[in-house]
């Protein structure tokens, strides 16, 4: 039986660390999760596959070996424009002119960039400009050439390294979302069994449905997460919550793709939209950025992660903190921390703000959170096979910690993404009230529970025609 909590507070908001060379081996993994970590993600932007089936495989032995459920996503490279390799990085003085080219330029005697992408010279044309890593560095776009060339004018000094990340705001770019690689990491993900895959610069929903339908065909639960990182997504966002299993606001093309001061709106538009559709929403990129090279947040940051909170977002996530930072546990453990000191300043009656009633199941969560509330119920207990009817106790915000208990693990790593869900593994038996009574016995286990606790629990109950489900009160033996 599972029983590894991350901490005994109760903390509502999720964490999603991405693993990398700072954190993938298994004694970080299970660091990482005993600080705060429900979500392990895998960016497939970066690495070889051998290293992603490494982390994959670790994470797996860290659940068995130590009764964690720790959740894996992947997060797919999707149509990324990259320059490509240098032997030594490439000095740009402010004002200098380069030049983009998707081939080498042997002749050319101002700096040459190479990219990964001949239609650029087509694109850019709609382009307000040329950014490298989300906005470093800008450039203006000079003249296009027939040869797919594009001579820029740079607004800064810096640096081109190997493969920087290009963004060109304004622009709809050619290349689908899902690329011959992402198709094939997707592959790597369906067999290796992980939970979530997010899809990188999706546009529309109907991209959204291509992978579903694509998962469906191979017989796979992996959910998925539209990643809105791009001016379409963003116009499209109410089809794409619809086809989506769940909401990534990825600030960091984003702010790239859209000038960054619109994306605290957007944020808050997203995370809102997704809450009342029911879908799980993450808050990504840059959280506690400084702690890349600090051990302590920037009062700013402290302030970005309880925003979050504050909006009841289900998930924020941390990239190259815990990838490759030097402080990775420690940013795990001050997000942690943050979210619940925040939480605790939160109170648990705004579940009325939830508008539309999603059906039966709806209904009796509506019911169980209203019961629990005002019997001050200290947990909403849920027995669930599919997770659905813990999904929609969460959709209440009520703030109250919704214990779902369930036979599946794969069911188990899945609801990690939810606010307030916490799982615990029962058997199910043939007769509900079996059921309930290993259920309550198993609760015995949780630090925040005790015996005489009289709690809402929402299960199968037999009736004279077969089971019903009801929402009951019952005590912790
Ligand atoms: C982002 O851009 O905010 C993001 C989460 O995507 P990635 O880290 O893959 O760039």
């Amino acid at each position: 039986m599972n029983t590894h909590f991350p901490n005994v507070n109760m903390r509502l908001t999720k964490i999603i660390c991405t693993l990398g060379p700072a954190s993938n081996s298994t004694e970080n993994i299970f660091a990482l999760h005993k600080a705060g970590m429900d979500i392990a993600r895998i960016n497939f932007s970066h690495g070889d596959a051998s290293t992603h089936l490494a982390t994959i495989r670790a994470v797996k032995e860290v659940n068995k070996s130590k009764g964690c459920t720790i959740a894996l996503m992947l997060d797919t490279k999707g149509a990324e424009i990259r320059t490509g390799e240098v032997t030594t990085p490439i000095e740009i003085v402010k004002g200098q002119e380069v030049v983009f080219s998707p081939t080498p330029l042997p002749k050319e005697t101002r700096p040459v960039i190479l990219v990964n992408y001949d239609k650029l010279a087509v694109d850019v044309l709609k382009a307000e400009s040329i950014l490298l890593d989300n906005g470093v560095m800008s450039f203006e776009v000079v003249s296009t050439g027939k040869d797919g060339t594009v001579v820029a004018r740079s607004h800064d000094t810096g640096h081109i390294g190997s493969r920087r990340h290009i963004n060109l705001p304004g622009a709809d770019i050619s290349l689908p979302s899902m690329m011959k690689k992402d198709w094939s990491d997707l592959e790597l993900g369906i067999e290796e069994e992980m939970d979530y895959v997010a899809l990188s610069f999706i546009r529309t929903a109907d991209e959204m449905r291509e992978v579903s339908a694509f998962l469906k065909k191979n017989n796979s639960t992996m959910r998925t997460i539209a990643k809105i990182e791009t001016r379409q997504a963003v116009a499209n966002i109410d089809s794409i919550i619809d086809a989506s299993d769940g909401i990534m606001v990825a600030r960091g093309d984003l702010g790239a793709e859209m000038p960054f001061e619109k994306i605290p709106a957007i944020q808050d538009m997203i995370v809102e939209k997704s809450r009342q559709a029911g879908k799980p929403v993450i808050v990504a990129t840059q959280m506690l950025e400084s702690m890349i090279e600090n051990p302590m947040p920037t009062r700013a940051e402290v302030t970005d992660v309880a925003h979050a909170a504050v909006t009841r977002a289900d998930t924020t996530m941390l990239s190259a903190e815990s990838a490759v930072g030097k402080h990775p546990i420690e940013s795990v453990s001050a997000m942690a921390r943050i979210l619940e000191e925040t939480e605790s300043h939160q109170s648990s009656e705004s579940h009325h703000d939830i508008f539309c009633a999603l059906g039966e199941r709806s209904a009796l969560a509506d019911a169980a959170v209203s019961m629990a509330l005002s019997v001050k119920s200290p947990a909403i207990i849920v027995l669930t096979r599919t997770g659905k009817t813990a999904q929609a106790v969460s959709h209440f915000r009520s703030n109250l910690p919704i214990i779902a208990m369930t036979e599946s693990p794969a069911v188990e790593r899945a609801l990690q993404m939810f606010h307030g869900v916490r799982t615990l593994h029962v058997d199910f038996d043939m007769d509900p009230e079996t059921t309930i009574e290993r259920a309550l016995e198993a609760l015995k286990k949780l630090p925040f529970l005790k015996s005489g606790q009289k709690v809402v629990v929402i299960s199968d109950t037999k009736s004279r025609t077969g089971s019903v489900h009801t929402v009951h009160i019952r005590m912790i033996p």
